[in-house]
């Protein structure tokens, strides 16, 4: 068992500050004051399985830091677990709750599973007192707090980060397996109310997930930045074609000699004119990069079936580049599928005509860094022209949610918390089958041909995370959810 230690950040004033967020701060700095005081000498406790990569190590130190600034007692545990048995049984807990896999668990599985968490109680003992609150995130600590709860007065919550609308024979196999778990919780919180298993909807509170609009991710990136990160990553060949993308008209400059001076490849504009359609994600087969990846080919192959040569439209497609980018494998700990994923996808692009091959990066981002990380993932998205989530199941996909806080148009698909969080033509595409390449490859065509809507989309989708998705609105309902529960 690890604790945590959450590095200063951003401020309440620097939030407030930035003319958007003005009024969602007052808001909650207004409301947030009596769930506050009623959780006076308490420290709550959020305890998951990584401190780095996905959704859940992504937003907890922002919380924390807002907060801590207000005077809440919070700290973070992360679990220890050195056997691999144990994360290949969680991931087959996490895929069962999205309703893959066979739904199978035994009591082997249970022995292991109860065996890790068991390791990691003496050291929560020593840290939570009578009084505190437990909040666990997702499946690979939930036994650890009904084992604390044994031993000490304290009130447990289960935070699901994943789900699935319908029910199957999977997730209800999976729900039983947890139950002897679920039965000690005083509390839940899922991200949709359709996620919800039927025994648990009286114990729920729902909070959809939210990004920090300050965090290195999605804080203002200026452009050279950008550029210098996607000239390292060796998807440009030179700086000079996203400045031309971004820059038409050229700004010239009188030289000592009464000449103007301009830049050569000025004149060849709409050969450097380089679209980039970027999806950021786990290497996890329900993220569909396989399939963006076909429907990315076909989109070209298509274009250049049936496209004319002259027309801006075929260039366009032509020169669009593809970036499938995820966590360098050889970093990520809890996630032993990623790797087999990653060669999947590997092997599938070396099998790729060589000419399109250029046109397709797949990019292995550094999560040891988070900060490093988190920019780069930020330059990457503020890049891209279009936003792709091509999930095939999903809980709620910080990715959009990042992406139209950039005001970036985003192409999802239709997995429960991506059709919540995106409006089909308001601010992005909902393509209905993430597996249907046809229809994948359309779509992305279209939206690719279609600037101005792309730009309105994007407008668009960042008055929506601002409305709904940052972690203010996030905030209060956490701390309602915190001071109704406490023991
Ligand atoms: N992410 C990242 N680097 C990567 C891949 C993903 O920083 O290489 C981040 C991504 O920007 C997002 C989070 O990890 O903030 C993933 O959250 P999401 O809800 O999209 O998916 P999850 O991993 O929780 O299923």
């Amino acid at each position: 068992m690890q604790k945590i230690t959450v590095k200063p950040g951003a401020k309440l004033v620097d939030y407030k500050a930035y003319g958007s967020l003005y009024s969602s701060v007052l808001d909650f700095t207004e409301q947030s004051k009596e769930p506050i005081e009623s959780l006076k000498g308490r420290t709550i406790w959020m305890i998951n399985s990584t401190a780095i990569g996905g959704g859940v190590a992504e937003m907890l130190p922002s919380q924390m830091r807002i907060l801590r600034e207000l005077g809440v007692s919070i700290e973070w545990l992360v679990i220890e677990a050195k056997k691999d048995a144990f994360f290949d049984l969680t991931k087959r807990i996490h895929n069962a709750i999205h309703g893959s896999g066979n739904g199978i668990f035994t009591e082997e599985d249970r022995k292991i599973y109860e065996e890790v968490n068991q390791n990691n109680l003496s050291k929560a003992l020593e840290l939570i007192n009578d009084g505190d609150i437990v909040v666990v995130h997702d499946p690979q600590p939930m036994p650890l707090a009904a084992m604390i709860k044994k031993k000490k007065n304290v009130s447990i919550i289960w935070r699901c980060h994943i789900g699935l609308e319908d029910d199957t024979d999977v997730t209800d196999a999976v729900w039983k397996f947890l139950e002897p778990y679920t039965n000690d919780y005083d509390h839940f919180v899922f991200s949709l109310p359709s996620y919800v298993p039927n025994p648990l909807k009286n114990r729920t509170s729902i909070i959809p997930p939210a990004i920090d609009p300050l965090s290195h991710k999605n804080r203002e990136l200026q452009l050279h930045k950008c550029i210098g990160i996607l000239y390292q990553s060796g998807i440009l060949d030179d700086h000079k074609a996203i400045l031309y993308h971004r820059y038409k008209h050229l700004v010239r400059r009188v030289m000592p000699d009464g000449s103007f001076d301009v830049l050569d490849a000025g004149k060849n504009l709409d050969l450097i004119y380089r679209p980039i359609v970027t999806e950021i994600s786990r290497w996890d087969r329900l993220k569909g990069f396989k399939e963006l990846m076909e429907a990315f080919i076909k989109m070209k192959v298509d274009n250049r079936k049936n496209g004319d040569p002259k027309s801006l439209e075929y260039k366009r497609i032509e020169m669009t580049l593809l970036v499938l980018g995820g966590p360098d494998p050889s970093f990520v700990s809890d996630d032993p599928e990623g790797k087999e994923v990653l060669k999947e996808l590997t092997e599938t692009y070396k099998t790729v005509d060589k000419n399109m091959q250029n046109d397709i990066a797949i990019l292995l981002l550094p999560l040891d860094n988070p900060k490093e990380n988190a920019l780069i993932v930020n330059a990457l998205q503020r890049s891209s022209s279009i936003i792709v989530q091509n999930s095939i199941q999903e809980g709620f996909g910080l990715t959009a949610t990042e992406a139209m806080w950039k005001r970036k148009p985003v192409l999802v698909s239709n997995a429960a918390g991506l059709k919540y969080q995106v409006v089909d033509n308001k601010t992005g595409k909902i393509n209905p089958d993430p597996t249907d390449i046809e229809n994948l490859s359309k779509t992305l065509a279209y939206m690719l041909n279609h600037p101005k809507e792309r730009d309105k989309w994007g407008f668009n989708g960042q008055l929506r995370v601002i409305q709904n998705f940052t972690l203010f609105s996030q905030l209060l309902s956490w701390l309602g959810t915190l001071s109704a529960n406490k023991t």
